[in-house]
């Protein structure tokens, strides 16, 4: 599952993380998620239980902060957002323009901070 190996990952990133800082135990990470990341949020979640469970790690919690698709008309420069992955070919508000949106927000997959001790 693709989810499984970005589950994999952050929990890799946070150990690294915590070897410096010289933690032992997690409590909590964040990860920001970008809507047309192409991470599904509850999965991501499922996945990371899966992963501590039974390990040092097993307290600890993943919150997730969703950003939201921000897009930038090519053609007059309005900023406009958008639920999903559909809203990249939503007409501009101000223009009408529908093709070459730049997606300014919406592409996030971060680990944003995490807590431990
Ligand atoms: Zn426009």
């Amino acid at each position: 599952m693709h989810e499984m190996s970005i589950a994999q990952s952050l929990l890799q990133m946070a150990e690294d993380e915590m070897t410096r800082s010289g933690c032992t135990r997690l409590e909590k990470i964040w990860v920001t998620l970008g809507a047309i990341c192409g991470v599904e949020p509850e999965s991501l979640k499922v996945c990371f239980d899966i992963l501590v469970r039974d390990t040092a790690y097993a307290e600890a919690k993943l919150h997730i902060i969703k950003l939201p698709l921000r897009l930038r008309c090519s053609s007059c420069g309005n900023i406009f957002g958008g639920e999903g992955q559909d809203a990249l070919w939503m007409p501009c508000p101000a223009c009408g323009e529908q093709l070459g949106h730049v997606v300014e927000q919406g592409r996030e997959l971060l680990l944003n901070r995490l807590e431990a001790r």
